[in-house]
């Protein structure tokens, strides 16, 4: 059953733009998700640097849903346990059931990435200009 409330990839949605932007835990150069954990529930990888829980440990206190920059950790409110994607290990699961090859994985080109991410808000404009001329 698909639950995408749940998603451990956020995606907004300018509808009205037929535009998705996805998000997901890349993780951070400085992590405050882990900063601001009252426990140390939530932990870095030393190897892969990736953040993920330590469900013994973790209290629910939710200050990691309030500090994670791109709002992609949250509380399963079903099963009381906080959710958030720790890249399934190095081998994640959403890669490679993809129908199209949408998502892949593999090494991050940061300077690309930066790039991408300046160009999004000229190029939101010039979709919504386009739209409202008609
Ligand atoms: S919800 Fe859990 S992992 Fe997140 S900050 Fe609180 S104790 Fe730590
Ligand atoms: S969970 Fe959020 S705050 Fe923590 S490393 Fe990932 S993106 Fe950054």
């Amino acid at each position: 059953m698909f639950q995408p409330s749940l998603a451990r990839l956020r995606i907004v949605s300018y509808d009205d733009l037929g535009v998705d932007i996805p998000f997901v835990c890349g993780p951070c150069e400085e992590a405050p998700c882990v900063e601001v954990c009252p426990v140390y529930a939530m932990r870095r990888d030393p190897v892969s640097k990736m953040t993920f829980v330590d469900h013994d440990r973790c209290i629910l206190c939710k200050s990691c849903v309030a500090a994670c920059v791109y709002g992609v950790i949250l509380l399963d409110t079903v099963k009381m346990r906080i959710v958030k994607c720790d890249h399934c290990g190095g081998d994640p699961a959403c890669a490679k059931v993809c129908p199209t090859g949408a998502i892949s994985y593999g090494p991050v080109d940061v300077a690309a990435v930066l790039d991408r991410r300046r160009k999004i808000p000229a190029y939101l404009e010039e979709i919504e200009r386009t739209a409202s001329q008609g």
